[in-house]
C-alpha cells in the first residue's frame, strides 16, 4: 500500500513519545490510496505515531469492488519498514521488484521487509470477490536492522490458538503459546481475535498495546466498541478482557516501545531528512528499488519534497483531510 497523500505528513519522533492515558481513542482520518481506494488512517497522527514498532495503520472497506476497479496501487517504493497485509474479506495481488507475485486471501499473511529498498504494486485481481476489507500495517525496522536486504514472505496459514470464547490468529510474535514464524526485528505482537464469547487474552506487560475493531461489536475491558473503533491501551497490562455478543473481530497490536527517533515521509521510514531525501531521489531516478514487472500501472511518482528539512514536530493542528 502506498501513502498517496499529495502532501504527506512528515512524522518524526524523539524516541520519547508521551504515553497517552490508558484507553485513549485513536481517531482515523480519511486518506486516498491508489486510484480508487479510500482508507481510514489511524496512525501515524499527531497524537499517536507508533505502538511498539507498528508505525502505520490503514483500515479499508468493507467496500463493494464488484462494479468498480477495486484496489489499484501502482509500483511504489519503501525503505526502513515492513508492510503487513491482512484481509478480512476479498483478494489482493502483490507484485514486487524481487519478482514475487502473490495473491492474498483472508486468513493469510503477507509480510514484506523493505529494508534498504523495495518496490511493489497491489491490485484487485480481475476475477474477485465482491467485497474488499482489510488492513495495511507498517512496522518500523529498528536501527540495527533497517538496512537489511529486502524480502517477501507469504504465510498461508498463520498459527491459531483457542482462548475459550475467542480464537486468536497470530500474525507476528506470540499469543498464549502460539508463535508466528513471520520475521520480526523487534519485540512485537500482532493478532486477529475472532470473538464470540468472553475471554481474557494474555498480554506481555512490557509491551504497549492497541486494538482496532474490524467487525461487529466487541467490549474491550468492559467498554463497548463498534467496528472502526481503535483504542490505545498503554503498557503494563498482562491480560485483555474481550467479549462479544454475538460476535466480532478485533486486531491486537503491541510491542516494546521502539524508543528510536524516526523520520517518516511518504513511503519511507528513516532517521534523517537527508536519508529520506536520498531515497526519494533514488526512486525518481530509477535507482535502488528495482523494477516491478507484471503490473500494468505506471509507477507512482514521489510527491514534492517539502521545503526545508524534515524535522520533529510537536502537537499541532490536525493534518488536512
Ligand atoms: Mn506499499
Amino acid at each position: 500500500m502506498s501513502n498517496l497523500d499529495p502532501k504527506p505528513m512528515t512524522v518524526a519522533l524523539d524516541g520519547e513519545e508521551a504515553e497517552a492515558g490508558d484507553f485513549a481513542p485513536v481517531m482515523a482520518r480519511k486518506a486516498p490510496v491508489g486510484e480508487s481506494t479510500t482508507v481510514a488512517r489511524y496512525f501515524p497522527n499527531r497524537a499517536r505515531t507508533t505502538v511498539g514498532a507498528w508505525c502505520f495503520l490503514d483500515h479499508y472497506g468493507p467496500d463493494d469492488v464488484a462494479g468498480g476497479p477495486g484496489m489499484r496501487v501502482g509500483p511504489h517504493p519503501h525503505t526502513g519498514l515492513q508492510t503487513v497485509t491482512w484481509l478480512v474479506e476479498g483478494e489482493v495481488v502483490h507484485h514486487d521488484s524481487l519478482g514475487n507475485r502473490q495473491t492474498i486471501r483472508p486468513g493469510q499473511l503477507d509480510l514484506m521487509t523493505a529494508g534498504s529498498g523495495i518496490a511493489h504494486a497491489e491490485r484487485s485481481p480481475a476475477a474477485r470477490p465482491p467485497i474488499l476489507h482489510g488492513l495495511q500495517l507498517w512496522v518500523a525496522l529498528p536501527d540495527a536492522h533497517r538496512d537489511v536486504a529486502p524480502a517477501f514472505e507469504h504465510h498461508p496459514s498463520p498459527p491459531k490458538v483457542d482462548l475459550d470464547g475467542a480464537r486468536a490468529t497470530v500474525l507476528v510474535g506470540e499469543v498464549a503459546g502460539a508463535r508466528s514464524t513471520a520475521t520480526a526485528f523487534s519485540p512485537l505482537v500482532g493478532a486477529d481475535l475472532d470473538v464470540w464469547g468472553r475471554t481474557a487474552v494474555p498480554l506481555e506487560p512490557g509491551y504497549e498495546h492497541a486494538v482496532l475493531v474490524t467487525a461487529g461489536r466487541v467490549a474491550v475491558e468492559g467498554r463497548p466498541l463498534v467496528a472502526g473503533a481503535c483504542v490505545y491501551l498503554g503498557r503494563g497490562r498482562d491480560r485483555l478482557g474481550v467479549a462479544a455478543d454475538p460476535a466480532g473481530r478485533v486486531v491486537l497490536l503491541g510491542g516494546e516501545p521502539l524508543g528510536e527517533p524516526l523520520v517518516m515521509w511518504w513511503n519511507f521510514v528513516g532517521r534523517t531528512s537527508d536519508e529520506v531525501a536520498e531515497a526519494r531521489a533514488d526512486w525518481e531516478a530509477g535507482r535502488r528499488f528495482g523494477h516491478v514487472s507484471g503490473d500494468p500501472a505506471e509507477r507512482i511518482a514521489a510527491p514534492a519534497f517539502p521545503a526545508g528539512r524534515l524535522r520533529a514536530r510537536g502537537p499541532g493542528p490536525r493534518p488536512p483531510r
